[in-house]
């Protein structure tokens, strides 16, 4: 007789996944399907409070634009936006010093896709990526298929050398404002060091922005763009700005993750690659959410939401950072970030594996990031990145203790 697996017809081998899917480390994998297990208090994401978004608002905006524009919300648009967008992106995000025009824009389908476009028109295999270090966890998986090797820029270390840094660098990626994951702003010298080594070099810099607007406390510093164009000789005011700083910004931390618009600045040859990186990827951003974003734009949405969003993401940061101080504060250092969505903990005892701290955490029933995957040789195991704008402060402050009991269980006390 025949056992039946005999009679089944053996299936065809499936050609195997591309060689990059077998890097990612177990840690990111932990990670990332946390976000399913019930009852979690979820500390670990880039969150927005979902009660922020302006859902009225934004309903009444997309009614009546796609009423009034229907063939540039429903239709396919140019790859590099809608021009009415990215006049208005130019005259928003220029300054003093720096003149843009449309040339200088590509309307991205939010920050991410900028990411994965730079990774397409500058990374080769083994190409080299000079990136602020600790490095967002977005950016490396947008660039990991490409394979890249790294140079960790240390920009808060004082001996900070930007010219070496640089040097050799397909390109420099940094986060000057609250930077994901520290939370931390890239100092004003500092700042100074890489757009100056950026000029002089000639390598290009990318300042990632997406959490610039969320400043709680003090002046918001210049942005790299700013001191680059800043540099003589200055360029003629309607000139295209030509420098090397490639400056990325997004609605999604201000307005709402979902429209998924966000945009590049940078000088038209860059943007010209960019596009056509672009076209073998999504033909055009969304025109509604680009209409949506134009008319949010010119209503002066954005204004008018952030007192409200700065109010309640500082009064978050005031009750996570009280509960890790009151709970945490034998075992871990941190900095009270002035801006953005996270405090970075650090292990004041060397033996501490954040690693090994994530999956007691997750059996207790809160997430945290470990700085793992946060380096690119993912390696450190000495910190771990906590998110405070997404929960209320009564479920920080909870999430902090499950935390809490989770680092006694790893240290035996
Ligand atoms: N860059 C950084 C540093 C971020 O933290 C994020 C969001 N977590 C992004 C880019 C991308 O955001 P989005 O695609 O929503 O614009």
């Amino acid at each position: 007789m025949t056992a039946a697996a005999d009679r089944t017809p053996t299936a065809p081998r499936r050609p195997p996944f591309a060689g990059w899917l077998g890097t990612t480390n177990d840690v990111t994998k932990t990670f990332l399907a946390a976000g399913r297990i019930e009852g979690l208090i979820n500390m670990a994401g880039g969150l927005p409070a979902p009660e922020t978004y302006p859902a009225e608002a934004l309903a009444a905006i997309a009614r009546r634009v796609i009423a009034e524009h229907p063939q540039d919300a429903l239709g396919y648009g140019p790859i590099e936006g809608l021009p009415e967008l990215r006049d208005a992106l130019a005259a928003r995000l220029g300054g003093p010093d720096l003149s843009l025009t449309r040339d200088n824009i590509l309307v991205t389908t939010s920050g991410m896709q900028g990411l994965d476009l730079l990774g397409k028109v500058l990374v080769d295999e083994g190409a080299l990526i000079a990136a602020q270090a600790p490095t967002y966890l977005g950016a490396l998986d947008a660039w990991r298929p490409r394979r890249p090797r790294y140079r960790a820029l240390r920009v808060d270390r004082p001996d900070f050398d930007a010219v070496a840094g640089l040097t050799g660098a397909r390109f420099g990626y940094a986060v000057p404002n609250f930077s994901n994951p520290t939370g931390r702003l890239v100092p004003m010298p500092v700042r100074r060091k890489l757009a100056e080594a950026a000029l002089a070099t000639g390598t290009w810099l990318v300042e990632d922005n997406p959490y610039g607007g969320l400043q709680f406390d003090g002046e918001a510093l210049p942005r790299l763009i700013d001191i680059a164009a800043g540099a003589p000789p200055v360029a003629a005011p309607g000139a295209a700005y030509e420098g090397p700083v490639i400056y990325m910004g997004t609605l999604s931390k201000e307005i709402a993750p979902g429209l998924r618009i966000g945009c590049m600045v940078a000088a038209p040859e860059m943007i010209a690659a960019l596009t056509m990186a672009k076209q073998g990827s999504d033909l055009c951003t969304s025109g509604v959410t680009q209409r949506i974003a134009l008319a949010a734009i010119e209503d002066g949405l954005i204004e008018r939401l952030q007192p409200e969003l700065t109010a309640l993401y500082r009064a978050r940061r005031d009750a996570l950072c009280a509960a890790l101080a009151e709970h945490l504060g034998t075992w871990f250092t941190f900095e009270v970030p002035v801006g953005g969505m996270f405090v970075w903990v650090v292990a004041r005892d060397p033996r501490i594996d954040t690693d090994r701290l994530l999956n007691a955490a997750l059996e207790a029933g809160v997430c945290i990031a470990p700085s793992s995957v946060f380096d690119a040789s993912g390696e450190d195991r000495s910190a771990f990145r906590i998110n405070f704008t997404l929960n209320p402060p009564e479920r920080l402050e909870e999430g902090v203790r499950r935390l809490a009991g989770a680092v006694r269980r790893l240290a035996g006390a």
